[in-house]
């Protein structure tokens, strides 16, 4: 492991980030290969997965099943655009999806319930057996590296339970399509992956998420193997295995079925805050990442909003009107060290929100003082309030946070 960190002189990731590596430029392999795009190719490019993406839809449309698309629902901004796209834009016949594990805020439920009933479409939640969930994210978080997994491991292994349920489910309704709300930065894919080719790799032994579905079964032990989370080959080469889209990642945002619409229906755009609707485990497994990589989970996101001039997660609590501020490279490094400042303050001194006094409190102000000029005390109380749950959610995952072993090989 390099101890010397380096970081790129363009955007955030630096040498110590997994699959990061800085040249002799002193830029990382992000920046050199966006530098080498035309927004013309990108365009291009994307003009292109559109027109795939429609012929597809229109494919589907006719199988005449009793749905055309999954849509992968978590109550967010971005998967409540593409139901409302895939409903009302391309008429497509919908089930929302949606995967309800133990930090699902109520929030997020709510919002399920009002927009699922304000667009009209059908839809299921899963609850996930929470054991599954505990044990897949407790061993993940630790041995995920060995597998592949890298600064983002925990949302990984959520996001991945989420899809494979999904897909079994598409596949038992015989659903052709599933589609989510991921963007470029997110899914780090190009948009469309047929399900025939999935197939056809099987067959090749390739498994549609990689080394994941093994992480499952170590994690899990051979009695799930037949269970909805395992992954049983035999089975799957029989069925008809749904194509993944993820229209964001190439399709322009169309504002007619954006917030202002749902807005006309009754439904407010702070319900799609983000720090609302996030995961509340969030917290614990930046911790973890800053120990293992000193990085936050979601840093090649926030790499990639910078050179996008995308919006920080944070910047979306606040009001549309104050909502212009873009971040400069330096303005978000002080951010996201203030905020490692604050998860290891929390951890190191082992405090949680029944023992932290005004001391601890003024502390912990005093580690942020940018972000709370940035964002505000409402934004930051709400923040402190999350962190300070990560012992008791590390207990949950059986993490013994004091001893933690973060090598990375
Ligand atoms: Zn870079």
């Amino acid at each position: 492991m390099k101890n010397e960190k380096e970081i790129c002189t363009q955007c955030i990731l630096h040498s110590r980030v997994p699959e990061v590596t800085i040249g002799e430029d002193g830029l990382c392999v992000y920046c050199r290969i966006s530098n080498h795009l035309t927004e013309d190719m990108i365009k291009q490019n994307s003009l292109l997965l559109e027109t795939k993406m429609e012929r597809i839809l229109k494919k589907a449309g006719q199988l005449n099943r009793p749905f055309d698309v999954l849509v992968y629902f978590s109550g967010g901004k971005d998967s409540t655009y593409i139901l409302n796209v895939m409903k009302n834009k391309y008429k497509m016949r919908v089930l929302a999806y949606s995967m309800i594990q133990p930090f699902v805020t109520d929030v997020a439920q709510e919002n399920m319930e009002k927009i699922v009933k304000a667009l009209g479409v059908e839809a299921v939640k899963f609850f996930i057996k929470e054991e599954i969930f505990k044990k897949m994210i407790g061993f993940g978080i630790i041995h995920g590296h060995k597998y592949g997994l890298t600064e983002w491991v925990g949302c990984e292994i959520c996001g991945f339970l989420t899809k494979w349920v999904g897909i079994k489910i598409a596949m038992s309704f015989g659903i052709p399509l599933v589609v989510d709300g991921m963007d470029y930065a997110q899914s780090g894919g190009g948009g469309i992956t047929e399900g025939e080719k999935t197939l056809i790799k099987m067959k090749n032994g390739k498994k549609p998420f990689g080394r994941i579905h093994d992480l499952c079964n170590d994690a899990l032990g051979a009695e799930y193997k037949t269970s909805i989370y395992g992954y049983n080959e035999e089975e799957l080469l029989q069925g008809r295995y749904p194509t993944q889209l993820s229209p964001l990642c190439f399709l322009d945002y169309d504002p007619v079925y954006s917030f202002e619409k749902l807005e006309s229906m009754g439904l407010s755009y702070k319900q799609f805050k983000s720090l609302n609707t996030n995961c509340e485990l969030l917290y614990l497994f930046d911790y973890i990442s800053m120990k293992r990589y000193d990085c936050d989970s979601y840093i090649k996101l926030y790499a990639s909003g910078l050179r996008q001039n995308y919006d920080t997660i944070e910047q979306l609590e606040l009001d549309r009107k104050e909502h212009k501020k873009r971040l400069s490279r330096e303005e978000m490094i002080t951010l996201l060290d203030e905020y490692k400042n604050v998860l290891f303050y929390v951890i190191d001194n082992n405090i949680d929100e029944n023992t932290t006094g005004e001391k601890e409190k003024n502390n912990l102000l005093d580690l942020i003082k940018f972000s709370r000029q940035l964002f505000g005390e409402d934004t930051i109380d709400k923040l402190l309030d999350r962190v300070l749950k990560m012992h008791r959610q590390a207990d949950y995952l059986n993490i013994d946070l004091q001893n933690l072993d973060i090598r990375t090989t």
